[in-house]
């Protein structure tokens, strides 16, 4: 039987987290965010363990980050039907959007052993809940849960990405750091791209959209008839 999953994925700042989010309350599902996941990774990870030198090779050792995740441990708790990243007992839901977790979390995210234990939450997760769960994230279609029976890949240009990511931060959105913060997007793409495992692609199965000139109301419309189309309630 296919999982009681919706695979959002897409690129940084597509709009993936706030439509998953709205979709999962209209169904009355659980949403999961994977990148939160992977951001307590990264923010255990620079708050405890020392990185090696340079001289190729991983900056940490996986074995210990894996270790470091399951021991504090970092998790996933279930609060009012949202997945919330916890490390050590204590909510990391905003510390996990600091500029020096989202600098180096795609080094971490590269780490195949880090991908792994991810996966297992996440699959766990889903397993344990008793409706469904709306999973977003980068590899969710093609590899986490490939047989979800709806899969949305949803993209958006990069200046309206970069722009929307300003304006959730309240910052200034002028010319200067809309170009700043573009780059920094591309960047993390580029890596999350081209990384050997589970690269950030469309599955071949997913439904493209293009957010770039919907609102959020729209977009969210759009993926809730896909899944009345698909998942018959
Ligand atoms: O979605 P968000 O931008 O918070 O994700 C942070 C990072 O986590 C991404 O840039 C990517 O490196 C990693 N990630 C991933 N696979 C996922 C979700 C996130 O590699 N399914």
């Amino acid at each position: 039987m296919s999982p009681r999953v919706i695979a959002i994925d897409g690129p940084a700042a597509s709009g993936k987290s706030s439509t998953a989010q709205a979709v999962a309350r209209r169904l009355g599902w659980a949403h999961l965010d994977s990148g939160a996941l992977y951001r307590a990774v990264t923010l255990a990870t620079l708050d405890h363990l020392e990185e090696r030198g340079a001289g190729g090779g991983p900056l940490w050792s996986p074995q210990r980050i894996v270790a470091l995740a399951d021991q504090l441990p970092v998790r996933l708790v279930l609060v009012s039907d949202v997945f919330k990243p916890e490390v050590a007992g204590v909510d990391v839901a905003e510390a996990i959007r600091s500029a020096r977790v989202t600098r180096r979390v795609s080094e971490v995210a590269a780490i195949p052993e880090v991908r792994q234990w991810v996966n297992a939450q996440q699959r766990r997760a889903v397993e344990g809940h008793p409706r469904g769960v709306v999973v977003d994230g980068r590899d969710i279609g093609t590899v986490v849960f490939p047989d979800a029976p709806l899969k949305v890949f949803l993209t958006a240009s990069p200046d309206e990405r970069a722009r929307r990511r300003l304006a959730q931060r309240g910052d200034v959105i002028d010319a200067a750091e809309l170009r700043r913060e573009s780059d920094a997007l591309d960047a993390r793409d580029r890596a999350d791209s081209t990384r050997p495992v589970a690269p950030l692609k469309p599955a071949p199965d997913a439904i493209p959209l293009d957010t770039t000139r919907l609102s959020l109301a729209q977009q969210v419309d759009q993926v809730v008839a896909l899944a009345d189309q698909r998942l018959p309630r």
